[in-house]
């Protein structure tokens, strides 16, 4: 397939191709959209297994950040990176260096963070070489770990789901139950164990459970259960592609609203057989924007308690998602969609590009809707 052909199908604006002999770095960096601002999304670092996989991966990662951004209300394009390797055992200073010097490249047109594969750490080195990394940690005046901010959001965003259900915001005494004790969905139940929900939890890792049912009141459950219990709302927050052929149709609860990235195993089909069930299913990529919200926020200076309240917005955009999603009959997922994509539309006319450093600076309280 011709390079172009494959831009055009996911409608990229720049893929940068990034090779270094000496630091052995092997990269690529995807930039989708810059039509609402700078492009942003986290260098993820995987051993594919071959370079078109790694590709589109790139594409496909960095389109889906474009629609996260647009939606969620923020002034930035999707980006994503990928670095071809094994983040086990070939992860050093000079890699991620080198990396930052490509970024610094692309001056501005395109913001780097953490993600699967990298860590704070590294985007320290990163940081060195460039300014256009967010999510660096708290000692260097970063905005440190997302997940508060992504639990805290999911939260929020399930007060939606259930407003838009029983037409009233109140969790108290609602039976949720938890897939993951991880990091967000620790947060999650924080928020929800102070409201008196009936918390039910698995989690694969036995720490993690004990400590957090150590914390926070929680029925602690076997992680087979969990499709099988009959909840008010099911919150996947561990894994991906969990709404699938093979438990769409066990999951009892008449909502489903979580952190987990890319719920749906065919977006199309699973969101579809949801919508015809009447479960309300929140996007993920939607009420888990709170992350994104966070780094966004590093940008402009980071205050925790102004990403809090922008994270609120979830409860809004939500709400619209299920009007546009009842009023067209289209599953919410779509709706979510096509809310980003006429917001991108609308505000950029015809395919604004951004052109980097000229434009970033002086513009870093403009990343925020208000
Ligand atoms: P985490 O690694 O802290 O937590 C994930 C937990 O899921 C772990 O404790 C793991 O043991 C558990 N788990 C794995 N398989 C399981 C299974 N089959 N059943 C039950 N539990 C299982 O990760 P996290 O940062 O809390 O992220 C959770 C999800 O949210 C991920 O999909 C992540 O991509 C997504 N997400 C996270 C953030 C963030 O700010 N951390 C932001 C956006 C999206």
């Amino acid at each position: 397939m011709g390079v172009f052909e494959v831009f055009t199908d996911y409608n990229h604006e720049q893929v940068v191709f990034c090779q270094d002999k000496v630091s052995g770095l092997k990269a690529i960096i995807a930039i989708h959209s810059t039509a609402l601002g700078p492009s942003l999304g986290g260098t993820r670092m995987w051993q594919y297994a071959n370079d078109d996989e790694a590709l589109v991966d790139a594409l496909r990662l960095s389109k889906g950040m474009t629609y996260k951004a647009a939606v969620a209300g923020l002034n930035l394009g999707g980006g994503k990176a990928v670095i071809i390797g094994n983040s086990a055992t070939q992860k050093n200073e000079l890699l991620f260096r080198t990396f930052g010097k490509f970024v610094e490249g692309l001056a501005g047109r395109y913001i780097t963070a953490e993600d699967v594969g990298t860590s704070v750490r590294d985007m320290e080195y990163v940081r060195m070489e460039t300014t256009y990394v967010t999510g660096i940690s708290q000692t260097l005046g970063g905005s440190g770990d997302p997940s508060p901010v992504t639990g805290y959001g999911v939260y929020v965003g399930m007060k939606a789901c259930a407003n838009e259900m029983w037409g009233n915001d109140s969790l108290k005494n609602k039976k949720i139950v938890v897939q993951g004790a991880g990091k967000v969905a620790s947060y999650l139940c924080e928020h929800l164990d102070s409201e008196s929900a009936e918390i039910y939890v698995c989690d694969i890792n036995e720490d993690r459970i004990k400590e957090l049912a150590s914390r926070v009141k929680v029925n602690v459950i076997n992680p087979e259960e969990v499709y099988e219990i009959e909840a008010d709302i099911f919150s996947p927050n561990a894994l991906g592609a969990i709404i699938n052929d093979e438990t769409i149709d066990r999951i009892k609860a008449p909502i489903i609203a979580g952190g987990a990235n890319n719920q749906l195993k065919d977006e199309k089909k699973h969101g579809k057989i949801l919508m015809d069930k009447g479960v309300l299913y929140a996007p993920d990529y939607v009420i888990n924007a709170g992350g994104l919200i966070n780094v966004a926020n590093e940008l402009e200076g980071y205050i925790r308690d102004r990403a809090l309240a922008q994270a609120e917005s979830i409860y809004s955009v939500l709400k619209n998602i299920f009007k546009t999603s009842k009023e067209e009959n289209i599953p919410t997922f779509e709706a979510s969609n096509k809310i980003a994509e006429d917001r991108i539309k609308n505000i950029s006319g015809l395919n604004r590009i951004y052109s980097g450093k000229s434009e970033f600076s002086g513009k870093f309280n403009h990343f925020f809707r208000r």
